[in-house]
């Protein structure tokens, strides 16, 4: 008898009946003697209909708000889901995250889990029952209630895994696996049957929502034994989806490239004719970080005449703020000709641990967005990525090339594989 965490998502709870496939499939592993714990999203669309009520009173609420009533569509969900069970003959219970006690810190919509009170979830296993938790949802230790942010679920999945000390997480979600990039833009993109985590931790960081990236943070962190599958198969389907491995295997299958993400998260913003000195990044970052601004690529042109631009990106919902302190606190302060700014740009990245031991990645991935006459207006790399800003209105279609550039939608063959 092992534990198993399921995850299931918001569309494969998208409807009384997507919640009885749901509970069909943890029925399955009940019987097949597993103990399960199950964690749920709210139905598809609902945090959105949650958050957009909110907005209409208010396009700035109090966030302490927002979080008590984004919370609430997982609330529903479980009780959905413990009916569900109940009517198949098998004893289940709902929680909130509140009744567990996760405890997070007080940063609303974006709290982190601090710990997780299991000892309930234990006994109510031990007496036979499968326990239905919702996801995305804590409490900071005042007693308020806090979200985890957007796709939060994987993190509360993968977070009571590891605090049960679980053998396996697995994630339900509606497509089989973790691929090489979006299969919904890129419709030859290929499952992956295994990706290292440092990968996926990298693929989610950069934008590939199908894993919220402290999920992985949280597997890698704890070890744990974690699985993207779909809850759209047969429910007594075998299939394992895709594995998240923590070794290097070599006799694993593994290109130099694993896969393309993307994302229209960011906006750039450039500080015009600086005096290029020692201490202007300081003088112009500084402010933004005070401001708890996270900056995320940067650079710096040559000066010709003792000035420079001065670029860098920030989250698109941090764009205007950070318009506003380089405006008021930054622009007369250094003596910067003008602010200009752009949110219509995209970020796409190549991931792969291969690079570390190949050359020329950057450059192919460089040729291939000029021959389509893709204009890069930034780079950035690290050991094991390389990613470009370009205009968002050509996102898709260096997702696509370079897919196919990469020859991504082929098993990789001998020449691919790692030395
Ligand atoms: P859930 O509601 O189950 O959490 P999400 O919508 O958050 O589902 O994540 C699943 C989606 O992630 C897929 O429908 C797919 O469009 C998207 N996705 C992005 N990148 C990838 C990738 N590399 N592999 C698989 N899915 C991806
Ligand atoms: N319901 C939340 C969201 O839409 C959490 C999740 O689905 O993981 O972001
Ligand atoms: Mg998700």
């Amino acid at each position: 008898m092992s534990l198993i965490v399921q995850k299931y998502g918001g569309t494969s709870m998208g409807s009384p009946e997507r919640i009885r496939e749901v509970a069909r499939r943890v029925q399955r592993f009940v019987k097949e003697g597993h103990q399960v714990v199950v964690v749920v999203s709210a139905m598809s669309g609902e945090t959105n209909r949650l958050l957009g009520l909110a907005r209409e009173l208010n396009p700035d609420a109090d966030p302490r708000e927002l979080d008590v009533i984004a919370s609430t569509g997982e609330q529903v969900t479980i009780g959905l889901l413990a009916i569900a069970l109940h009517k198949l003959g098998l004893k289940a219970r709902s929680y909130t995250g509140f009744q567990v006690r996760i405890l997070t810190d007080d940063a609303y919509s974006k709290a982190r889990i601090l710990s997780i009170d299991e000892a309930n979830i234990r006994k109510d296993l031990a007496e036979g029952n499968v326990v239905v938790v919702a996801g995305f949802q804590g409490m900071d230790a005042k007693g308020n209630i806090t979200t985890l942010g957007r796709g939060g679920s994987d993190t509360t999945g993968v977070a009571l895994a590891a605090a049960l000390k679980a053998d396996e997480c697995q994630i339900y979600t509606d497509v089989d696996g973790v691929y090489t990039t979006d299969p919904r833009v890129v419709p030859e993109a290929r499952r992956l049957e295994t990706i290292t985590f440092e990968e996926m931790l990298e693929l989610a960081s950069l934008g590939s929502k199908v894993l919220q990236i402290r999920s992985v943070e949280f597997a890698g962190k704890y070890k744990v034994k974690l699985r993207v599958l779909s809850s759209f198969t047969d429910v007594n389907s075998t299939d394992m989806g895709t594995l998240i491995t923590f070794e290097e295997d070599d006799t694993m299958e593994q290109a130099i490239i694993s896969g393309i993400a993307f994302n229209r998260d960011e906006a750039k913003i450039t500080v015009m004719g600086v005096p290029d000195k020692p201490g202007i990044a300081y003088s112009i970052l500084g402010p933004v970080a005070d401001a708890n601004i996270d900056v995320d690529m940067i650079i710096q042109n040559a000066s010709s005449d003792g000035t420079t631009d001065f670029s860098f990106t920030v989250h698109r919902n941090e764009y205007k703020r950070a318009l506003q302190v380089l405006e008021s606190k930054v622009k007369g302060e250094i003596g910067a000709r003008a602010i200009v700014g752009d949110d219509r740009i995209a970020k796409v990245s190549l991931v792969g641990i291969g690079m570390r031991t190949h050359a020329g990645i950057a450059s192919l991935m460089f040729k291939t967005l000029a021959e389509e006459r893709i204009n890069i207006q930034m780079i950035s790399t690290s050991e094991i990525k390389t990613s470009v800003v370009v205009d968002e209105k050509y996102m898709e279609l260096a997702v696509r090339v370079l897919h196919r550039a990469f020859e991504l939608d082929q098993p990789p063959t001998e020449e691919h594989l790692k030395p």
